[in-house]
């Protein structure tokens, strides 16, 4: 993927992004931060991170001169969203270096591909068989049952997801996702959900992020806490390892977002891959020495990389675009900041809509009770 050769890219250059929306947005906030000009692809004119860019080209990201122009102003290339066209990577890869490199993405954009993946790297999925021909469906066990049918592709913040009880449902839930390849998973017991995000840099140093506690709502990202003691310290030793074999089977260069279940029996089991920053990483902002983005823009110059520290214990709420009103009122800012250590993130977004995710709020203080009672007199104004 050329990332090898990466030299060492100084502030003053140009860093591109595939991707416009809030990821690229903290990416290229980060990296103008630091003295480096930024250019973002993406066709919305008025998508978040390109209304904040040096450069903003509103092509598509397959567009041929789009690409070729990104290149040209660009001295790496990175991308904020999972689903940029692999090919386009390539196409880019041909002209400057790219990170994370095209085929880890196309991995992590593959649910199956993601999951052998997983299984080669020796760390254990949650039971599952693919979907892709009306055999493979007849052949399901009962024990797979109930379990949740993914499209293999493109699916995110639980969509592209039915859960299914029976092979009736199964079969009815396939063709109502049009008969696309799939993965069937076994519904788990799940006690926690948690996330690792690490950084590895062209040389292969690697540096992580403490483990992430998530809690979901209607299979979106609700609320992240991050403090010594949000999970067993065995468990969460085992989740970076676990993190760390996973960048390094891919030979991954950039920032890579791991997600895991915990099993009511204690074990752990790997759940999905993010080749990019993570929701689930925004309290680095605010909480920690190093953010996933600033180190996302290290790893794209080739910047030397130092572990990350939490200095404060944080827990993060994500603001979907229910929280405003139906005329877009938006909540009542002005009261949240009246709480100690209420750190507020909007991306910017024109329009809120039922599950968008308008913005974020980190709240970060001086031990994890006080924490704790501030993010819950957050979404008590936050209705
Ligand atoms: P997405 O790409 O939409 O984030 P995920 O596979 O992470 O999809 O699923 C979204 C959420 O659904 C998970 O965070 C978890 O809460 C729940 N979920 C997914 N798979 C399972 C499973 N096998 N057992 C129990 N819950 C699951
Ligand atoms: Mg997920």
């Amino acid at each position: 993927m050329g990332t090898r050769e990466m030299k060492t890219i100084l502030p003053g250059a140009t860093l591109g992004v595939m991707g416009g929306g809030q990821l690229g947005r903290m990416f290229v906030h980060a990296a103008q931060q630091m003295g480096y000009f930024t250019a973002v692809l993406d066709p919305d004119p008025t998508s978040p991170a390109g209304r904040v860019s040096h450069h903003h080209l509103q092509t598509g990201y397959e567009d041929p001169q789009g690409l070729a122009e990104l290149a040209r102003l660009s001295a790496a290339i990175t991308t904020e969203f999972e689903n940029v066209p692999a090919q386009a990577l390539r196409q880019l890869a041909a002209l400057k270096p790219v990170a994370p490199g095209a085929d880890a993405v196309a991995i992590a954009q593959d649910r199956a591909q993601e999951k052998a993946h997983f299984t080669r790297c020796g760390v254990p999925v949650a039971p599952n068989a693919v979907i892709e021909t009306p055999g493979q469906l007849a052949a399901v066990t009962n024990d797979l049952l109930p379990g949740i049918l993914k499209t293999a592709r493109l699916g995110y913040d639980g969509k592209g997801q039915v859960r299914v009880t029976t092979k009736a449902e199964l079969a009815a839930a396939w063709d109502g996702l049009k008969r696309v390849s799939c993965v069937l998973e076994k519904m788990l017991p799940l006690v926690a959900e948690v996330s690792v995000i690490v950084a590895r840099g062209a040389d292969g140093t690697m540096v992580n992020f403490p483990v992430q506690r998530n809690l979901h709502r209607a299979g979106i990202l609700a609320v992240t806490e991050v403090h010594e003691g949000n999970i067993e310290p065995a468990l969460a030793r085992q989740a970076v390892s676990a993190t760390k074999s996973i960048a390094e089977g891919l030979g991954y260069v950039g920032v890579l977002c791991v997600e895991f279940f915990v099993l009511a029996d204690g074990s752990l089991v790997v759940n999905e891959m993010a080749p990019r920053p993570h929701n689930s990483g925004h309290y680095s902002i605010d909480a920690c020495d190093q953010s996933q983005f600033d180190l996302q823009v290290r790893t794209l110059a080739g910047l030397p990389l130092t572990q990350p520290r939490l200095h404060s214990p944080s827990i993060m709420l994500n603001l979907l675009g229910d929280l405003w009103g139906q005329h877009g009122e938006s909540p009542a800012w002005d009261r949240v900041l009246a709480l100690p250590g209420a750190h507020l993130h909007l991306y910017g977004k024109h329009e809120a809509k039922p599950g968008r995710k308008m913005g974020h709020l980190t709240l970060t203080g001086p031990s994890v009770a006080e924490v704790r009672q501030t993010a819950l007199a957050a979404a008590a104004l936050l209705g």
